[in-house]
């Protein structure tokens, strides 16, 4: 479909763009470099105060913004116009602490005077996803434009017009023309962007196949990145754990953003003792769940983002069905379309949806599920829950939930994750960094590491 904004509440095309020609492209990059030579130079407090205005135009303009984000990718209005006020909280963090984050750090040694300097790279490409078309890039922009980097960002094809909006939040706050602009191109344009000698570096947050491609490119390039992928995070619940609270977050940790988010758990590894009572309350919230209309302040689940993300997370619990396993909440597309009123049935609604005695060997054993899809495991003892957890190739985020010192310790050090969360969802925070390991990517964003991915780290030494 190219670059376009299709409403996936109801079908409707509201705009297509034609991609960007590579003369178009070549002005865009020369831009930026003529932009880094003098932005380099401004203080972190002319930056910082760009980066505050940015801030109050996210907040001034956030009922539109957030409607902007439900049109294009189906998000519930009401964590869009969340999602644009935690933006501003991203630029206000670095805006109040990357001078701190940046000063020079001395170190003793045989000079008179040595110490680390951290200087800007240059320009660096963001390549994003549609699922929180504004906070991916935000917590990207937000700490580069601190440290003196100029950006390009190719947004997901399906938000080109949040893509615009976040170039022109930028321009309002006061940034130079070419410090942060929008690329609107498809993926098989991004390869002869990277290849050029004036972008220093990248970062793609997205699935494993974009980042293995991207990353090989800056590989033979020799150019910094940073990759943040995908996730099938573990929900483990232990005997002592506080089941309702458990249960609850249970419900908001798989249904965010309509399931589509890289730290949502899909996985819920529930300690035998517990199971029952864990999977009858998980049952009945999401029944008591409402899928409809995202721009109606009672719905809970809107549409997943395009048709073939529709397409494939139905597959993937027909492949689990047919394995063996049962679908204990949902699992019916037609059953839902039934229920659903005439001016929503064009729309990619999927159910909520509760997989359980699901075989090894079925896709929910290796992949990630991108949708409102949780997948229930019962376990006998810690061992086996942190073995399971393990089990998969990615490693982002993994909730677990005990009053027990003990077991705490054990899963704090032994699970495979980038983060691990207590009694908690797993979320991301300006404060803390925010990152994967395994087949989840490399590097981190967001906290002092994330502003320090991309600067050169200069040692200076003066005798
Ligand atoms: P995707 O298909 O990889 O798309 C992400 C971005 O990469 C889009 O801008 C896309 O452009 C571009 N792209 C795709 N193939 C590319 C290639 N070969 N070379 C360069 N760019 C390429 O991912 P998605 O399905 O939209 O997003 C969902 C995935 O993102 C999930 O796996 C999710 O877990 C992950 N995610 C991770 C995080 C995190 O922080 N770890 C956060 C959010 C999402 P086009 O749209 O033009 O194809």
């Amino acid at each position: 479909m190219g670059i376009a904004s299709i409403n996936p509440t109801t079908g409707e095309k509201l705009q297509v763009f034609a991609a960007l020609t590579d003369e178009a492209i070549a002005a865009k990059i020369a831009l930026a470099q003529q932009t880094f030579a003098d932005y380099r130079q401004t203080s972190f407090e002319q930056r910082s105060q760009w980066l505050q205005a940015a801030a109050e135009a996210l907040e001034q303009r956030q009922d539109h913004l957030g409607r902007l984000m439900t049109l294009e990718m189906g998000k519930p209005l009401k964590s869009a116009i969340a999602e644009v006020k935690k933006c501003a909280w991203v630029c206000r963090f670095y805006a109040e602490n990357a001078a701190t984050f940046l000063a020079d750090e001395s170190a003793e040694t045989d000079a008179s005077q040595s110490y680390v300097r951290y200087l800007p790279l240059g320009i660096v490409l963001a390549v994003m996803p549609w699922n929180f078309p504004f906070w991916q890039v935000f917590r990207f922009a937000a700490p580069a434009l601190m440290a003196g980097n100029v950006g390009l960002l190719k947004h997901a094809s399906n938000v080109p017009q949040c893509a615009l909006a976040i170039e022109e939040i930028f321009q309002q706050a006061g940034f130079p023309a070419g410090a942060f602009q929008t690329l609107l191109i498809g993926a098989d344009q991004v390869e002869a962007i990277v290849k050029d000698a004036r972008v220093k570096a990248a970062t793609l947050t997205g699935s494993e196949a974009a980042g293995a491609s991207l990353a090989s490119i800056a590989g033979a390039e020799i150019k910094k990145t940073v990759l943040e992928l995908g996730g099938s995070d573990p929900f483990i619940v232990l005997p002592s754990a506080d089941i309702d609270t458990a249960v609850e977050t249970a419900v908001t940790a798989r249904m965010l953003n309509n399931g589509q988010s890289c730290i949502a758990a899909k996985r819920f590894i529930v300690h035998t003792a517990i199971a029952d009572e864990f999977t009858a309350q998980l049952i009945e919230k999401f029944r008591a769940l409402k899928t409809g209309d995202p721009l109606a302040d009672d719905t809970d689940l809107g549409p997943l983002a395009t048709p073939a993300i529709l397409h494939d997370i139905d597959q993937q619990v027909q492949a689990c069905v047919q394995a063996g396993a049962k679908a204990l909440v949902g699992g019916d597309i037609a059953a839902l379309q039934a229920q659903l009123p005439d001016s929503l049935k064009k729309g990619n609604f999927y159910p909520a949806t509760l997989l359980s005695q699901i075989p090894p060997h079925t896709p929910a054993a290796e992949e990630e599920f991108f949708g409102p899809v949780a997948l229930l495991f019962c376990v006998d003892n810690l061992d086996a829950a942190i073995e399971l957890a393990n089990s998969t190739p990615l490693g982002l985020g993994a909730s677990a939930w005990t009053q027990d010192e003990a077991e705490r310790d054990r899963l704090i050090n032994e699970l495979e994750a980038g983060a691990v969360f207590i009694n908690g969802l797993v979320k991301s925070d300006p404060r803390l960094p925010f990152g994967g390991i395994k087949r989840s990517g490399y590097g981190r964003e967001l906290g002092h590491h994330g502003i320090q991915e991309f600067v050169n780290i200069k040692t200076v030494w003066v005798k």
